[in-house]
């Protein structure tokens, strides 16, 4: 197998790895907007985490270049809502209004994030095999929680356990398609890695404060929010930092 190959087959495997986050729906349910509102809190909190991880490894490449990327990052999400609400939001498969919206958001904010993650795992193949398969897992495992986290919004709201693993694949798409450019070309695409990093994460963070959490706070009371999402957002820094150690 070449090179190329390698690369383009192991993040084709970190992508299709993020299905796996939907797979708790084939044995619980969440009905009810108390239910709707505790995913809303730990999907949150799961985002919050990735975030703050991806700050981390940004900051520690080139923090203005990390910075700079946060801030469009929340630029794109903003433009994103004014632009949902000025064109109306289109249906999303079963989802309607708030609930597609919300859909079409976080599938947006998570896709658009996991272009630094694949830009990342064909740099890491720059270094070697060896360590390019090491960060290929590494990304395929923190994938799992990222595609949970979208199946939280999108299962609670009506949409099929099967579709919402679709959609989970569906974000880490980026992950194979930058690889291999970024594999290729590992000096221009790791100039441009903590800005990509920084992107992630402002976006991710921003979505849950405008969109998730002022939806959580009239299904749950603002102390259980805290609690779950606290709890889920240091789970996922936590487990960030094992499988990247
Ligand atoms: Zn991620």
């Amino acid at each position: 197998m070449s090179e190329v190959t390698l690369v383009f087959v192991a993040a084709l495997a970190t992508a299709l790895a993020t299905g796996l986050g939907a797979l708790p729906f084939a044995f619980f349910t969440f009905e009810g907007a108390r239910w709707l509102g505790r995913a809303n809190a730990l999907a949150s909190g799961v985002m919050v985490g990735a975030g703050v991880s991806l700050l981390i490894e940004g900051g520690g490449r080139s923090i203005g270049r990390t910075l700079l990327g946060a801030a469009l990052g929340i630029a794109f999400v903003h433009l994103a809502q004014k632009l949902l609400e000025h064109v109306g939001t289109p249906d999303l498969g079963q989802l309607r209004g708030a609930d597609a919206r919300k859909a079409l958001l976080i599938v947006s904010v998570m896709t658009v994030h996991s272009a630094s993650e694949g830009i990342g795992v064909g740099a890491s193949f720059g270094g070697g095999e060896k360590l390019g398969l090491v960060i290929a897992v590494a990304i395929a495992v923190h994938n799992i929680p990222e595609g949970l986290a979208i199946s939280l919004v999108l299962v609670p709201r009506g949409t099929r356990v099967s579709t919402a693993a679709g959609w989970s694949i569906f974000s880490s798409l980026p992950q194979p398609l930058l690889a291999v450019p970024a594999f290729l070309f590992v000096e221009q695409f790791g100039a441009l890695l903590p800005v990509g990093l920084g992107f992630a994460a402002g976006a991710m963070i921003w979505m849950v404060a405008r969109e998730l959490v002022p939806e959580t706070v009239t299904q749950i009371p603002k102390t259980e929010l805290v609690g779950v999402g606290a709890v889920a957002c240091v789970a996922m820094i936590v487990f960030q930092s094992l499988i990247t150690a």
